[in-house]
């Protein structure tokens, strides 16, 4: 018991169909939070905080400091775009 590779790798497919879930209602936030008007109250794609639009471009709660919600945001989405581009070309 304990090693079944079956069981592993559903296990895998499992966190990775939560990832892309995620990695989607994160995607549809920010076009969400793009297409707010300034003063309208938005939810932050990454952390799902509520906060009001205080400029045109703003799609994050925060965007300074190490580890905000932007950076983030960019980091999580850059990286499943990578690795689907790595899986159309060697896959
Ligand atoms: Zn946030």
């Amino acid at each position: 018991m304990g090693d079944d590779p079956d069981r592993k790798q559903e296990e895998d497919e499992f966190i990775q169909s939560m990832q892309m879930c995620a990695i989607g209602c994160m995607t549809d936030r920010y076009r969400m939070a793009k297409g707010a008007k300034v003063g309208e109250t938005v939810i932050c794609p990454t952390c799902e905080k509520q906060f009001i639009k205080r400029s045109y471009q703003q799609a994050f709660c925060c965007n300074r400091g190490r580890g905000n919600c932007k950076d983030r945001y960019w980091n999580v989405t850059e990286d499943e775009r990578r690795e689907r581009t790595v899986e159309r070309i060697f896959g």
